[in-house]
């Protein structure tokens, strides 16, 4: 099927490229020159297992194309995607500026029939602002072109997303319309072949369904963290009540790990404009609000045990850090509670000597060049010469490191820990101190 994908983010790359695989014929635009001039050259802009290999044969086969030419990727695509970024805006309502930029771009260069399928993560009648931007352009261009409008969100996850978009767990549409639904049970067809994992409803319920399940994974990682902050009040240890809770089917082990605060593009944005959209309908979101009053607080935790440790003097420490993107397997800083701890330090006159496998260069093209970041290539040099270690992503590689390596390069063996990487037990075996979220203040 000819398929154009607008937007060629995490979610758009991911989606054609997938799509591309199972032998769709698929065209990406984008407003970034310098994006698609690198992906015709085979430079990927995002780091994501199993993406590169992906793009690069599909484009090398001819079944996926990159451009900014919008008017070749409307005439091309029968089905339209929206992929587009929708940020925050200054209230934390969702930005719709790109999606229903994109609404009019298709319709001003449609001469056809089109499915217009909205990707991006929106608010609860966004479908009706797009129809409404497409028709006011038919009408002014005075063309009576039919066209459909499907809200089709994504819930894939950065770090897995190929996987996810191969194997969805589900395939939500959101249509008021028998053909454009068959098109899209068309579209799916390679992916939904297991089991069926087509779920159609109206447009209003896929809209929020997206929303819906953000919240519940933030709430769910809200809830822990609480419960860690008591727990360490009352002398508990979070991690044996972790499973203590998680061995109940009705409440499983699955993402119900305390840390340092999520982050990333969606969370933190999808909570806020669900609690801004609640206004418009006059309902208070309150739980929603806690979640996010908990997790802002839970990102500056580990600034807190640092600075209660050493008294609040900081100034002229050196901290070796390790793990800069928001989570494992993937380079985006968007939120990423590393960001709050560096700040923190930087201002506490402390200095930062960082690792990450992968988010090195997002790190630098936010913070540029100072003389109080020092971006290490290897977690072994992040410790040379460094005061402390802090944890802030759960890396595979940050799980069984050298402990008497630590111990010895480490002016003071100590580790604060924000992800719960390692057993205090064994780490006190080895005469390193180590504070974890929700364990204890110091073990
Ligand atoms: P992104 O910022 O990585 O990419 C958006 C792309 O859209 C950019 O390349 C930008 O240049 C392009 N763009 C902007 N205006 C355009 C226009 N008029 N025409 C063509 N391209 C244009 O965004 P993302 O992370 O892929 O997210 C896209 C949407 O999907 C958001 O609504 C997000 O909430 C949602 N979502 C994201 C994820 C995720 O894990 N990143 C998961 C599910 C849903």
């Amino acid at each position: 099927m000819k398929v154009t994908v607008f937007g060629i983010g995490y979610v758009g790359l991911v989606q054609a490229a997938v799509l591309a695989e199972v032998g769709h014929d698929v065209v990406c635009v984008d407003v970034d020159q310098a994006k698609v001039d690198n992906l015709k050259k085979g430079i990927i802009p995002i780091y994501e297992p199993g993406l590169t290999p992906l793009v690069t044969s599909n484009f090398e086969a001819g079944r996926v194309d990159f451009t900014t030419d919008a008017k070749m990727g409307v005439e091309h695509g029968d089905l339209i995607f929206i992929a587009v970024g929708t940020p925050p805006d200054e209230d934390g309502s969702a930005d719709l500026k790109y999606v229903l930029k994109v609404a009019e771009t298709v319709a001003s260069h449609m001469t056809s029939h089109k499915i217009i399928i909205n990707k991006s993560t929106v608010p609860v009648g966004t479908a009706d602002k797009v129809k409404a931007k497409v028709q006011s352009v038919l009408e002014e261009k005075n063309k009576a072109l039919s066209f459909n409008v499907v809200s089709n969100p994504e819930f894939l996850k950065e770090g897995a997303a190929v996987n996810d978009c191969m194997r969805p767990d589900r395939i939500i549409l959101g249509t008021d319309d028998a053909k454009a639904e068959k098109k899209l049970r068309e579209l799916y067809a390679p992916f939904n072949r297991n089991h069926d994992k087509v779920i159609v409803m109206d447009i209003r319920s896929a809209e929020l369904t997206k929303y819906a399940a953000n919240c519940m994974l933030a709430t769910k990682i809200s809830f822990m963290n609480e419960m860690a902050n008591l727990a360490e009040r009352f002398g508990a240890d979070i991690e044996n009540v972790r499973k203590g809770i998680g061995s109940d089917p009705r409440i499983g082990y699955q993402f119900i790990y305390p840390g340092c605060g999520y982050g990333g593009s969606c969370f933190p944005k999808d909570v806020q404009a669900l609690i801004r959209s609640a206004k418009t309908v006059g309902y208070t979101a309150e739980i929603l609000e806690s979640v996010e009053a908990v997790n802002y607080r839970q990102k500056e935790k580990l600034f807190e045990y640092i600075h209660a440790h050493f008294d609040g003097q900081l100034a002229g420490k050196k901290v070796a850090l390790w793990g800069l993107s928001f989570k494992p397997n993937t380079d985006d800083m968007r939120e990423a509670s590393s960001r709050v701890l560096m700040e923190k330090l930087w201002q506490a006159g402390a200095s930062v000597q960082a690792y990450d496998p992968e988010a090195m260069e997002e790190t630098q093209r936010i913070y540029g060049s100072r003389d109080d970041l020092s971006l290490m290539g290897t977690k072994e040099a992040a410790l040379d010469g460094a005061d402390f270690l802090v944890i802030c992503t759960e890396w595979q590689a940050f799980r069984a490191p050298d402990f008497d390596l630590i111990r010895n390069k480490l002016s003071t063996p100590l580790i604060f820990d924000g992800r719960n990487l390692f057993d205090p037990a064994l780490i006190a075996e080895y005469g390193v101190h180590y504070y974890a979220i929700g364990r204890g203040l110091s073990v």
